[in-house]
């Protein structure tokens, strides 16, 4: 048992990292862990304050003799933040990084802004003697105080900025109106609410009888006590957020709150607008756009009981909801739950966690649900649920691929295959609209033959090769390179190179191929400025374009109903990405894709393009065959022993000196080398050193070490090892070391 424990005195503080250090008498020994709120003497005066367990060590700081010990636990019930350290505390452990890493992550830490005060106007008569008193002022032909009080019948109180800015009233009418005890002018602490200008009505809609199972059979579970993760597959279109929104009612009215985690991207007004309706100002978002403060004001409304449902990105886990009842995570299958900060942690997992310490239920929600769940839901970790009609029994698209090989060799050298072509012009003319969508993902290096689909592979990793600047093909994994060729190896055509495609360029053929059709793009240059997103969105909901270009931004869970044909334009973007995740992604966009199409009165359609038709991802896809889907890869996993049949972790060692670099990331490689040579970390596999796939950021030069093993328990003794290890010795003192468990998109 750790002799000394770090605790923090005071979490509104900025410096979290301000820990002080105490001893701990034996007869707390067994008391005491990570979150724990305890009583100790502090400052002049050695006053008693109570304070927080952030990390239990046998390693003293100080002289051991002046360290004071800590008085005891804290009585009383245990605060929210007790909880939140504790899940920092195994986020720190799991992921790597330092305990004031995963606070800061945890913890909403108030800035210094200053609080704002608002003041309102508030009405002191009642709604009959106002209107007696507007009619007066009516006939008076005081406009200006009629005005002001028939505002006042419709909202009730007004804010003092709408009054003076939107109804151009001067400081003079509203005393005078106070005076006269029509009004007070009130002051209180403004919370920024994200949401304050929505309108609320009442929608109750009626589950259909498969939304209805599902959510009975959550809700009998959670009202006889068992919590547990559940796994919801509903087809695209099949109404997984009104069974989301009915659970939650549930819970909020058993005193419970919720979180429900939404990629940023598919936080859309749509969608607020949907929680909004049920819940009203018991709802509120996070989202990047708000300012520090903001998201501080959402954090403490959640805490003072304002709040019922929290929905927003990864780190609105951390809401800090006392009672804390169901975590809905949407689109579970989505790669920005996975954080690309220190702690590289995982919502799903810390979700699972926190929702495990809260006595929470957790529903992971998607159509294409990642390989990583559903393997958990066959292991019977995970209960599954289904849902595998559309709403209304609508039919699922039907999908075409088309083999942009034979597109080659008929002498189409257009991104637009004969086949889209054709529906495109039959769609312009019946006035339906299209979506052309196109799944790049960060920089397609891959390099791949347009006449044979032949694409360059590592050897030993089977994933595709990058191409860096000399030139060169590398493998990101192991490191193994090779030249660009300059003939396919496979067939000998010269039509090899790197892929490359870009909405712009897309935009300019489609707008010359159909001259009349009106076209929005949406991608990141688009969507820069603010609103530029929900702009363009509702543009195209407002059918005042025929066809919208977009990256994936366009696949999220948007509605619209008059969208009848999609066009996957080069499915092989994200298959050939280097990280064996490509198939995974692959599936997921053109399912996701697909799945905006029909989903109105009128039947979808989709074309799939790509040069490898007979690839399973591709196959599968387009028959939208999950379960085959599934199996297929998870066999091609386990026998790489990739996630989840294995584990990896990645170690980033990073340096502004390239030599340095080179030299720490090879003598850890020894290190691990010399335990294993010792018999010690058996059936560990390491891979590497490599550059990272990107080898240079802002001057720094970046190494990658991969290790695999069944275990994961044994790759997290094996960081903790690398860490102490890392710290006793002088010579990593410039180098940047970082880890990343189950790596989704790479350092
Ligand atoms: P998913 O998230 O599974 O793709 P949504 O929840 O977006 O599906 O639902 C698809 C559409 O069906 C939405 O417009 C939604 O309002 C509507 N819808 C959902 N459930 C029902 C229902 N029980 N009755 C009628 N319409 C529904
Ligand atoms: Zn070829
Ligand atoms: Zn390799």
């Amino acid at each position: 048992m750790p002799k000394y424990a770090n605790v923090i005195i005071d979490i509104s503080h900025e410096k979290l990292d301000k820990t002080f250090q105490y001893k701990i008498p034996e007869e707390l020994q067994d008391n005491l862990a990570v979150g724990v709120q305890v009583e100790v003497p502090f400052g002049t005066g050695d006053r008693r304050s109570t304070a927080y367990v952030v990390e239990l060590t046998d390693t003293p700081e100080y002289d051991v003799s002046k360290l004071k010990a800590i008085q005891k636990v804290a009585q009383g019930s245990v605060p929210i933040e007790s909880h939140l350290i504790a899940l920092a505390g195994w986020m720190r452990k799991n992921y790597g990084g330092t305990m004031n890493h995963a606070l800061r992550t945890v913890l909403p830490v108030k800035q210094k802004s200053r609080e704002k005060k608002q003041r309102f106007l508030r009405l002191m008569l009642s709604r009959t003697e106002a209107e007696e008193q507007l009619a007066v002022f009516e006939r008076k032909h005081f406009t200006a105080r009629a005005r002001l009080l028939s505002n006042l019948l419709e909202q009730n109180p007004l804010p003092y900025e709408v009054v003076t800015r939107k109804l151009n009233m001067t400081a003079a009418v509203i005393r005078t109106m106070e005076e006269l005890g029509i009004l007070t002018v009130e002051e209180k602490r403004a919370y920024r609410n994200p949401l304050g200008e929505m309108k609320q009505e009442k929608k109750q809609i009626k589950l259909s009888q498969e939304q209805n199972q599902a959510v009975e059979k959550i809700w009998t579970d959670y009202t006889q006590g068992k919590r547990q993760t559940y796994l919801l597959r509903g087809v695209t279109g099949s109404g997984k957020t009104a069974v989301y929104i009915e659970l939650i009612d549930r819970v909020a009215a058993s005193g419970r709150q919720a979180i429900v985690l939404i990629p940023e991207i598919a936080l859309t007004y749509q969608t607020v607008v949907r929680f909004y309706q049920r819940f009203g100002e018991r709802v509120s978002i996070l989202n990047s756009k708000m300012s520090q403060g903001e998201r501080y004001d959402q954090f403490e409304r959640a805490k003072n009981g304002e709040l019922d449902v929290m929905i927003g990105p990864r780190s609105a886990l951390f809401t800090p909801f006392s009672n804390l009842g169901i975590i809905i995570i949407d689109e579970e299958h989505e790669n920005s739950y996975k954080s690309e900060t220190i702690p590289r942690y995982h919502a799903r997992e810390a979700a699972i966690e926190r929702a495990r310490m809260a006595g929470a239920s957790v529903v992971l929600g998607s159509a294409t649900p990642s390989i990583d769940s559903y393997y958990h839901a066959k292991n019977n970790n995970y209960m599954l649920l289904a849902l595998e009609k559309r709403i209304e029994e609508k039919p699922l698209p039907r999908c075409y691929t088309v083999d942009l090989r034979e597109e080659l060799k008929q002498g189409n050298r257009s991104i637009l295959s004969e086949k889209l072509q054709e529906l495109m012009e039959q769609r312009l003319r019946e006035h339906q609209q299209i979506m052309l969508f196109i799944n790049r993902r960060g920089l397609a290096g891959f390099v791949s033959c347009r006449a044979c689909g032949h694409v360059m592979k590592c050897p030993h990793c089977d994933v595709s090769l990058s191409q860096h600047n000399n030139g060169r093909l590398m493998c990101h994994y192991c490191g193994y390179t090779t030249v660009t060729p300059k003939q396919c190896p496979e067939c000998g055509s010269k039509y090899i190179s790197a892929f490359k495609a870009g909405t712009q360029k897309i935009e300019e053929i489609v707008k010359k191929r159909f001259i009349d059709a009106r076209v929005l793009r949406m991608d990141f240059d688009t969507t820069r400025n603010k609103n530029g997103y929900e702009k363009i969105l509702s543009s195209f909901a407002n059918q005042e374009a025929d066809i919208l270009i977009g990256t994936q931004m366009i696949v999220k869970g948007h509605d619209f109903p008059n969208v009848t044909l999609v066009g996957v334009l080069a499915a092989d973007l994200s298959l050939h990405v280097s990280d064996f995740h490509g198939p995974e992604r692959t599936f997921q966009l053109i399912t996701q894709a697909a799945g905006r199409a029909g989903r109105g009165k009128l039947p979808g359609e989709v074309v799939i393009q790509t040069y490898s038709p007979q690839h399973y991802a591709i196959e599968l896809a387009q028959k939208q065959d999950y379960e085959k889907f599934y199996e297929t890869e998870l066999s091609f996993r386990e026998l790489m022993h990739y996630p989840p049949a294995g584990h990896i972790l990645t170690m980033l060692v990073a340096s502004k000196d390239d030599m340095t670099a080179i030299l720490s990331s090879e003598l850890l490689a020894k290190k691990i080398q010399q335990a294993q040579d010792k018999g010690k970390l058996t059936g560990l596999q390491m891979i590497g050193p490599s550059d990272a796939s990107v080898a240079r950021v802002k001057d720094i030069y970046r190494r990658v070490l991969y290790f695999k093993h069944e275990n994961y328990s044994v790759l997290i003794q094996m960081k903790d090892v690398l860490e102490q290890f890392i710290s006793q010795h002088r010579e990593f003192g410039n180098v940047i070391i970082q880890f990343d468990f189950d790596p989704m998109n790479g350092f």
